[in-house]
């Protein structure tokens, strides 16, 4: 009788493990999750190829007695409904209180536990069944290794990717907890080296180091706001620094990572024209949510979350992003020789602390041992940030750019400005495109702009189909200033455009306009606003190649100076980019660099 029940468990377990533990960073998850649960406050996690072979969650948190390391194998063992923000993970999560069971029945589990650090208590199963158990000696907290996942389904272990993308996979949900819990340590080895690690200094800019490297923190803009029922903190890298993909749009929710499709939109929205097309920025957005506006039922086992108030939140929020960036400057800074993954490997190597005073280090490339202080490696970091304060220029007030003198022109294209401590360049293309762009936007906004009639019309003949949407749209063309007649024939006149078209591209900006309602199917031109803008400025600005006056190039700062975003041209590429004195320095050897 005993035998059945127990081979009915196992069964039910191997089930249920096939939907929670879908590879190994599921069971990662699961088990930092547990381990975040017990109040620890370092986390490390050893993994070998790729998590197939060898998992080891380590903490230092309340740990369990005997009796709760027995039960944790015991499906339902964990549920516990604490308090709200329990009910909201439980929601999302689905399945708590399996886990360890659905795990232990696809791998060799041993949990290793201590509540005192001394006495410890050590149980290990093998596919579903207890293979072994003993009183041992621990340190505080849970160790939980898991070996050999997935040996006794072969099936699923097909499925399984390589031990790099297994790995990704792992690391991507370590990047979005070390987000969640900014104050826990974490740290990652992989085939026996290290290759992640946070601080949990608490501090957002500390963080966007540990993940993103030092550029990175370097380029971060804080800012918090409060509206009705959340609280939002946002966490914004300068769009210099920038991804070919959304992933590194990361909304934590009450401590949660969760993801939700219109609020990843509303950022890229609020990055609209600071970032190349196809770019997307790195951001952390934390909101505090009251959870009885948040709606977890989307599905149980995603992390997909609906609010609801969800369109309001947005249009906030891009607001909110816009106002950060337009805050602060982003003349990116050029460097020859980027060794972007040198710097990343630097704030591996000088931060660091495991205990509170001494830390045994393991070199990455070197596999050599050294003792560091945690003092010294404090210094060193903080020694980088006040660098890079010094670096940024005083900034005159009331205008974007720091103090620029006009020194030449070069390639009939790019405008040589000298600074205090930098040279700058501006792309006359890029920097006229960007205040006609802000211009056009603004006139096409407005219903009644100024036109004038021309003495003698213009006159152009469309095909059929052109002319059929020329005549459907006729009016549309009206409120943006063009006033177009036909003959018949699909021939028209121009007999009035807007003020601030030029004569000379009349045919053209009619033609762009065109084919914009013609790709896009819809009849309302204020509607592509954006579009047209984008177009007419680029047609309207100083080509390359096109050598300015004086007067000409003064004009075009003050006019850049008064746009919102001066920063990049409407397509997103950069108007101004920055070389440092530094950086010259270096190229030319003066100071030496590894
Ligand atoms: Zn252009
Ligand atoms: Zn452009």
């Amino acid at each position: 009788m005993g035998k059945i029940e127990k081979m009915s468990t196992s069964l039910a377990n191997l089930i249920a493990a096939g939907e929670v533990v879908e590879r190994p960073s599921s069971v990662v998850k699961e088990l930092v999750e547990n381990s975040i649960d017990a109040n620890s406050k370092s986390i490390t996690i050893y993994l070998k190829n790729g998590g197939l072979d060898y998992i080891n969650i380590v903490d230092d948190g309340d740990g369990m007695d005997e009796d709760d390391v027995l039960m944790a194998f015991i499906p339902h063992a964990t549920s516990k409904i604490k308090n709200e923000y329990d009910l909201l993970r439980i929601l999302t999560l689905g399945f708590r209180g399996e886990a360890i069971a659905s795990i232990a029945s696809v791998s060799t589990m041993t949990i290793t536990s201590s509540v005192d650090g001394v006495k410890g208590y050590s149980c290990t199963y093998k596919a579903g069944s207890k293979i072994e158990s003993e009183v041992t000696h621990s340190n505080k907290g849970t160790s939980v290794i898991v070996k050999g996942l997935f040996f006794n389904t072969p099936a699923r272990l097909k499925y399984m990717k390589s031990a790099k993308s297994e790995l990704a996979s792992i690391m991507f949900y370590i990047d979005r907890i070390s987000m969640s819990k900014p104050s826990l340590r974490f740290s990652v080895y992989h085939d026996d080296k290290l290759i992640f690690q946070t601080t949990g200094s608490n501090s957002y800019k500390t963080l966007i180091g540990e993940i993103y490297g030092v550029e990175a923190a370097k380029n971060v803009i804080e800012s918090s706001y409060i509206a009705d029922g959340y609280k939002t903190h946002l966490v914004l890298v300068k769009p210099s620094i920038y991804r070919s993909n959304k992933l590194e749009i990361t909304m934590i929710c009450n401590g949660r990572y969760v993801k939700n499709y219109n609020i990843t939109n509303a950022v890229v929205d609020g990055f609209h024209t600071y970032l190349p097309i196809g770019k997307y920025p790195i951001v952390i957005l934390y909101f505090d949510i009251d959870p009885l506006l948040v709606d977890v039922n989307v599905h149980p086992t995603k992390t997909e979350i609906k609010i609801s108030n969800e369109e309001e939140l947005c249009m906030r929020l891009k607001d909110e992003i816009i106002k950060a960036l337009m805050s602060t400057t982003h003349i990116p800074e050029r460097e020859i020789n980027k060794k972007e993954s040198y710097l990343k490997q630097t704030i591996f190597d000088n931060i660091y602390s495991l205990n509170e005073n001494t830390t045994e280090y393991i070199s990455n490339d070197k596999e050599e041992k050294t003792v560091i202080t945690n003092e010294k490696i404090k210094t060193s970091m903080e020694n980088k940030l006040i660098e890079t304060k010094i670096e940024q220029i005083p900034k005159p007030i009331e205008s974007h750019f720091p103090h620029m003198e006009y020194v030449g022109t070069i390639f009939g294209t790019y405008l040589i400005f000298q600074g205090i401590y930098s040279i700058y360049l501006v792309d006359q293309h890029a920097a006229q495109e960007r205040y006609n762009y802000e211009k056009y936007y603004e006139l096409l906004g407005n219903p009644n702009q100024p036109t004038t009639e021309l003495l003698i019309p213009i006159s152009i003949h469309f095909t059929k189909e052109e002319a059929l949407y020329i005549d459907s749209n006729i009016d549309e063309f009206l409120k943006i200033g063009f006033r177009l007649e036909s003959l018949g024939n699909n021939d028209y006149v121009i007999r009035e455009i807007p003020l601030w078209a030029k004569l000379d591209e009349v045919d053209s900006l009619v033609y762009e306009i065109l084919s914009l309602l013609i790709n896009n199917k819809k009849i309302d031109i204020i509607h592509f606003r954006d579009n047209i803008a984008k177009q007419i400025s680029c047609k309207a600005s100083i080509k390359a190649n096109h050598q300015l006056s004086r007067i000409e190039i003064d004009s075009l700062m003050k006019n850049l100076d008064t746009c919102k975003n001066p920063f990049t041209c409407p397509h997103g590429r950069p108007t101004i980019i920055e070389l440092s004195q530094k950086d010259l320095e270096k190229m030319f050897e003066r100071i030496q660099t590894k």
